[in-house]
C-alpha cells in the first residue's frame, strides 16, 4: 500500500483518491472531447455518430459520477460541446430548442443524457443506497453520519422525519442556521435533492407506519407520484431518469413553434422508429426530418427574426410555412400524388398475393362510395 501525503492521489477505480484532492475526473472529460471530435471527423453516419456517443463515450464517466465528488463546471462545459456536436449531427441549427437532445428516442428526441443531470442522478442515487443499505454496518454509518450532521445544525437530536426535511429543503427555517458545513458527501446529496427539488418536485420521504425512507418523485403528467423505498431502491435511477426525459419533453411541448409537431410525433414509437439506427432512413431524410418536425426550415414563413416577406413565391399564399409547401401549394400538387401513390404502392408490395385480388385506384366494389 503505498502512503501519501495530503493532496496526493491515486486512482481507485478511476476516480482521484486520496486527502484533500479534486476528485472531479478531468482526464476522462477530456478524453470523452476528444473522442467525440474524432466522431464528428468520421465517416459514420448522423445516427451511428449519436450511438457510438451514448454507448462508448458517456458510458466511461457514468460510473465515476457515482463515486466521486464532482465539480459541476468542466461539466456543464462537456456538456456545451456535446449539444454542439449532436445538433450538428441532426442538422438543426445551434437556436433551436435543446431539449431534443435529451429526450428519449422513442419520443423523438437524441437520447443523449446530460452530463450535469447524469450527476444529480448518480449524487442522489448514491446517497440513498447508502442509507437503506443491505449491509446493517454500512447503513448504520450513513445513517450517524446524516443524524450528526443534522444535530450540528439544530442543535439537539433530530426526529427521522426532520432528518428527511433536511436532506429534501436543508436551506428552509430552522436548518438555515450557518454552521460552516465541511464539504461532504451529505452535504452534497442535500444540494443536489434540492436543485433536483427545484426542477421535477422529487423529496426524501420517512414513512412512520412503515419506519423507512424514502425518495418521491412525482410524475410530470399526471397528477400522480411514485414514492421508491427499501425494496424498490434499484429503481431509483431509473425513475429519476423517466422524470427528467420527461421534463425535456414537456417543456418542448410547451414552445408554440417548435414543440407542435412533437406534441404529436412523441405519441407513439412507430413516429420515431428510425432514430436508434436510421432504418428505412436516407441521408437526405435524416438531414430534413428533424429541422422540419422542429419547424426550423429556413421557409419565408418561418423566419421569426426581421421584417421579411413571409409570401409563398410559387404562389403567393400569404404565408409560406412547411405545412404550405407540403400541403397547400398548387404548384406541388404532382409531389402530393406522388408521395399518396407511394403509401398504396407499398402495400400492394407487401400483400402476399395468394390473399386475393388486390384493386388499386379505383372505387370500392360493391359499394357507391366515391373514396
Ligand atoms: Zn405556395
Amino acid at each position: 500500500m503505498a502512503s501519501l501525503e495530503e493532496r496526493e492521489v491515486y486512482q481507485h477505480l478511476g476516480t482521484p483518491t486520496g486527502v484533500h484532492v479534486r476528485q472531479t475526473p478531468e482526464d476522462t472529460i477530456v478524453e470523452i472531447l476528444r473522442d467525440a471530435s474524432q466522431i464528428n471527423s468520421s465517416l459514420l453516419a448522423p445516427w451511428q455518430k449519436i450511438n457510438v456517443l451514448n454507448t462508448f463515450l458517456i458510458s466511461r464517466i457514468s460510473f465515476l459520477l457515482r463515486g466521486s465528488a464532482v465539480a459541476r463546471v468542466p461539466l456543464n462545459k462537456a456538456d456545451n460541446t456535446i449539444r454542439q456536436l449532436v445538433k450538428r449531427w441532426l442538422y438543426l441549427s445551434q437556436r433551436t430548442s435543446t431539449d431534443i437532445i435529451y429526450i428519449f428516442h422513442r419520443q423523438g428526441g437524441a437520447n443523449v443524457p446530460q452530463l450535469g443531470d447524469l450527476c444529480d442522478m448518480a449524487v442522489m442515487t448514491h446517497a440513498f443506497r447508502l442509507l437503506t443499505c443491505p449491509d446493517p454496518t454500512v447503513r448504520s454509518i450513513a445513517q450517524e453520519a446524516v443524524r450528526s450532521m443534522v444535530r450540528k445544525r439544530i442543535t439537539r437530536a433530530p426526529s427521522e422525519q426532520e432528518i428527511a426535511t433536511y436532506l429534501s429543503v436543508s436551506l428552509e427555517a430552522e436548518f438555515g442556521r450557518e454552521r460552516g458545513d465541511l464539504s461532504s458527501l451529505w452535504s452534497c446529496a442535500c444540494n443536489t435533492s434540492r436543485l433536483l427539488g427545484k426542477r421535477i418536485g422529487c423529496c426524501w420521504k420517512w414513512c412512520e407506519e412503515r419506519r423507512e425512507l424514502g425518495i418521491l418523485v412525482p410524475c410530470l403528467k399526471t397528477p400522480d407520484h411514485t414514492i421508491v423505498t427499501l425494496t424498490a431502491r434499484a429503481m431509483l435511477e431509473k425513475t429519476l431518469k423517466d422524470t427528467i426525459c420527461c421534463l425535456y419533453a414537456e417543456n418542448l411541448k410547451r414552445k408554440p413553434d417548435q414543440g407542435k409537431v412533437f406534441e404529436v410525433s412523441s405519441k407513439w414509437d412507430a413516429s420515431n422508429h428510425f432514430l436508434p439506427r436510421g432504418s428505412f432512413t436516407r441521408f437526405a431524410d435524416w438531414r430534413f426530418v428533424h429541422r422540419a418536425r422542429l419547424h426550423c426550415i429556413p421557409l419565408n414563413g418561418a423566419i421569426r427574426h426581421g421584417n421579411r416577406d413571409k409570401h409563398c413565391r410559387k404562389c403567393g399564399y400569404a404565408n409560406k410555412t412547411l405545412p404550405h409547401v407540403l400541403c397547400g401549394c398548387k404548384q406541388h400538387s404532382r409531389a402530393w400524388r406522388h408521395r399518396h401513390n407511394a403509401i398504396p404502392n407499398w402495400l400492394v408490395k407487401a400483400i402476399p398475393p395468394s390473399l386475393g385480388k388486390i384493386t388499386l385506384d379505383s372505387a370500392i366494389p360493391g359499394t357507391d362510395s366515391r373514396l
